[in-house]
This record gives C-alpha cells, sequence and structure tokens, in this order.
C-alpha cells in the first residue's frame, strides 16, 4: 500500500508538473503570437506573409500538443455514471458534423437499443471526438461517410467510428497508440494514446478492423450486472 501511495503521489507531481509547465511555455507564445500577428498586418511585411502564417500554424501546434499532452498527463479520477451512450453521441453530433461540413464529408448515425453504462462522459466525449477526427482526416483522399453505430452484444455495449479512408497499413497499425507517434504533417501522435488511456480507465476494449475499403475503430463497455 504504501508503494501504491508513493506511485501515485509521483504520478500526480508529474501531471501538476505538466501542467504548470504547460502555463509557463504558453505565456510567452501568447506574446509571440500576438507580435507575429502585428507583423503580418504591416505594409513593411508583406513579403513574408508565407512564413508569418508558418510560424503562426507552428505555434497553433505547439498549443494543440500541449493541450492533449496535459489531458493524457492529467491523474483525476474518472467520474464513473450511469450513462446512456447514444446521448453523449447525439449531443456531439453537430459538432462533428460541423467538422464533417468543413472536409466536405458527412457523418451518419446509426444508433441501437442499448442500456445505459457506467462511463466518465467528458472523458468518453473526447475518446468519440478523437476517433471521429482521425477517420474524417483518414478520407482526406478517398470516402465521404463516417458512421457512428452504437449496438448491444452479449455482456458489451459497443460503439464503432467507421470511416472509408484507405486503411491503416501494417506498420502504422504496430505504432498505433504510442504518445507521439503520427504519420500527419499536422499531428500530434496524442489522439490515440488519449483514446486507449481512457478505454483502459473504463475497462473497455478497443479493436481495429481495417482494410483498404477503410477502418473501423470498435470500443466494447461492459454492460453492468443486474443486482
Ligand atoms: P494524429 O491524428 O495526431 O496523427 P493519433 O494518435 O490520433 O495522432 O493517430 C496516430 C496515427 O494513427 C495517425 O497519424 C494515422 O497514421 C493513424 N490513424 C489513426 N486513425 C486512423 C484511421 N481512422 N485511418 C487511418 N489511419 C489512422
Ligand atoms: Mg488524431
Amino acid at each position: 500500500l504504501e508503494q501504491d501511495v508513493a506511485r501515485l503521489e509521483s504520478l500526480n507531481a508529474v501531471g501538476q508538473m505538466a501542467a504548470s509547465m504547460a502555463h509557463e511555455v504558453r505565456n510567452p507564445m501568447t506574446t509571440i503570437s500576438g507580435y507575429l500577428q502585428i507583423f503580418s498586418r504591416k505594409k513593411e511585411f508583406v513579403n513574408y506573409q508565407g512564413q508569418l502564417n508558418q510560424l503562426l500554424a507552428e505555434l497553433d501546434r505547439i498549443n494543440q500538443i500541449i493541450k492533449e499532452y496535459l489531458a493524457l498527463s492529467q491523474n483525476k479520477m474518472a467520474d464513473m455514471r450511469l450513462v446512456q451512450l447514444n446521448t453523449i453521441i447525439e449531443s456531439l453530433y453537430p459538432l462533428v458534423t460541423a467538422d464533417a461540413v468543413a472536409a466536405c464529408k458527412e457523418i451518419v448515425l446509426d444508433l441501437g437499443d442499448i442500456p445505459a453504462v457506467y462511463i466518465d462522459a467528458k472523458e468518453i466525449r473526447q475518446l468519440i471526438l478523437n476517433l471521429v477526427r482521425n477517420g474524417l482526416e483518414a478520407m482526406d483522399d478517398t470516402g465521404y461517410s463516417l458512421t457512428l453505430r452504437t449496438y448491444a452484444d452479449n455482456d458489451a455495449v459497443v460503439f464503432t467510428v467507421r470511416d472509408q479512408g484507405k486503411g491503416i497499413p501494417q506498420n502504422v497499425l504496430a505504432n498505433l497508440g504510442r504518445p507521439f507517434f503520427t504519420t500527419k504533417q499536422n499531428g500530434t501522435g496524442l489522439g490515440l494514446a488519449t483514446c486507449y488511456r481512457i478505454a483502459n480507465r473504463h475497462q473497455a476494449k478497443i479493436e481495429v478492423d481495417t482494410s483498404s475499403r477503410g477502418t473501423t475503430f470498435i470500443v466494447r463497455f461492459k454492460i453492468p450486472k443486474e443486482i
């Protein structure tokens, strides 16, 4: 027990250090970003618009990494409640549809008759968003529909995200969920690591079914047993 407590305390210390560091790094970044925006409006810098935009984009990227890393390293207790997963998906629908429309794609809902499960709604919302964003990004070149489905299967509630992208090659598949692993120019490589961590905290399983016609991420939640 003492060891457990020590381990928990050091985990918390890491989380707190990450939070302080994020704060310390963000302040100077705000200053840099502010000046870059001022410069980009000045006629003296008219020939440097491309470079200035690139610098601003890189700052955005750093911000994104910090935000996701912070979420990943947080060690808050999960707030487990009996929740209807379909309700969470429906509440996210406008947001993910906006993302899809911006990418000229569509989101299809196929929500089944499922019992409520014990989940931390905030974390599951994040997991869904991360999988949806990956699915939409996977369809950059090919594919139109991203389908979010729920169904009951024996002792599990299953949630799937199916895209019509190119699929995941073997060498990438082997690295899924490794923090900072990304194949994208502007990726952080933290989306799936966060998903796996959240699933782990829920004793949920994530499976991946992929082919050249697209990829399905499958998340299985245990149904609580009748008392
Ligand atoms: P990021 O999206 O920032 O790259 P993620 O952890 O979300 O980081 O994903 C890691 C990598 O897994 C991606 O760069 C991509 O190569 C691959 N990947 C994830 N989801 C999909 C998908 N639906 N289709 C194809 N590749 C995917
Ligand atoms: Mg991602």
